[in-house]
């Protein structure tokens, strides 16, 4: 692995010292496969690039590659700047940043911080499998808390409801989002397509449990897989869920495949419905997204069936807003993915 890639990156210092770089992994069925690379990193809020497209501008990311392992994962591509592969390993060679609370309250505490909203969940989840070994975000939420500094969440995780008293508290002293993704109910599909994460029905009792505790959560309803999830009783059925769990908003979003993500999906795609990968190929002809007309009729479509079931839109500005990115990511920098 070239930890030098982002140890010493070309647009400023490193991300961390290569040599403190410790490799471990655990015996418990949960983590058998998985090797986690802890850091001391030397930063961690980062600045998102085109940040005038962004409704904000900074994020903390304290993992990199995910556990959840979704085929279609827009941040494969970055485990590439490791010299680790974008299928397996981003799936199970996960870098955390053991540092990230105290660096963060540190940030958060220097003069030149303005108190910026800050995101989190934008590149992998910070609700992850590691993360209920890691405890992180405890102290990055209690760092943002103590600051009175807005930010979001968005995330597959319901591990997240072991945060709920501090999200509750900070949520008194400032503005927080939360959002959770799932792009469909069907069970089948998930199993194969997003082998590590909690079932969509769990995603959605966990918004449930949110809302319930005075938490406001929105649904990012993503992705939309086109022939495979898309037929109309499956959004009626995954919108009527989502309206169900007390949500309260949602947007869809069409899946995107941009490299890194796409060779992998394909590969997947061809084990599990070879007869759509010519459909697919079609489809996504043009590049990484599906053409605008298919966007159009699966949005015009939820929002119906958001209408009919009493859900609306999220508001601007929330996590589940962001529009992905498409400039390349250089080493160091934040790629948004959107869960
Ligand atoms: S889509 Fe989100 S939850 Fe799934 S692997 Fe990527 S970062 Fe993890």
């Amino acid at each position: 692995m070239r930890w030098d890639n982002l140890a010493e990156n070309r647009t400023g210092p490193g991300l961390f010292d290569a040599e403190a770089v410790r490799t471990r992994t655990f015996d418990t069925p949960e983590f058998r496969g998985v090797t986690f690379h802890e850091v001391r990193a030397r930063s961690i809020v980062n600045r998102v690039p085109g940040a005038s497209r962004m409704p904000f501008e900074w994020t903390v990311n304290p993992y990199r590659g995910c556990t959840h392992a979704c085929v279609y994962c827009f941040a494969r591509k970055t485990h590439s700047y490791l010299d680790l592969d974008t299928g397996l390993d981003f799936d199970s060679q996960i870098v955390v940043k053991i540092n990230a609370p105290e660096l963060l309250r540190g940030h958060l505490a220097s003069r030149s911080w303005q108190g910026a909203h800050i995101a989190m969940g934008t590149n992998v989840d910070c609700y992850q499998r590691a993360e209920g070994r890691y405890r992180l975000m405890p102290g990055i939420i209690a760092a943002l808390r103590d600051h009175a500094n807005p930010f979001s969440i968005l995330t597959k995780g319901t591990l997240i409801l072991r945060d709920l008293e501090l999200l509750r508290q900070a949520a008194q002293m400032t503005e927080v989002g939360v959002s959770v993704s799932t792009g469909f109910m069907d069970e089948e599909l998930w199993r194969t397509v997003e082998p590590g994460t909690p079932s969509p029905q769990r995603r959605l009792d966990a918004v449930r449990t949110l809302t319930d505790q005075g938490i406001d959560c929105g649904v990012l309803m993503a992705p939309v897989i086109p022939f495979v999830g898309d037929r109309p009783d499956q959004l009626r059925a995954t919108v009527r869920a989502i309206a169900a769990s007390g949500a309260t908003s949602v947007t869809p979003l069409v899946l995107h495949l941009r490299p890194g993500a796409r060779e992998w999906f394909m590969a997947w795609l061809g084990v599990h419905h070879p007869h759509l990968v010519r459909r697919f190929e079609r489809l996504y002809a043009e590049g990484a997204y599906a053409p605008k007309w298919y966007q159009r009729r699966i949005t015009g479509q939820v929002h119906a069936l958001a209408a009919e079931f009493g859900i609306g839109p999220a508001q601007r500005g929330a996590a589940r807003r962001i529009p992905p990115v498409e400039e390349p990511e250089l080493p160091g920098q934040t790629q948004l993915t959107l869960l």
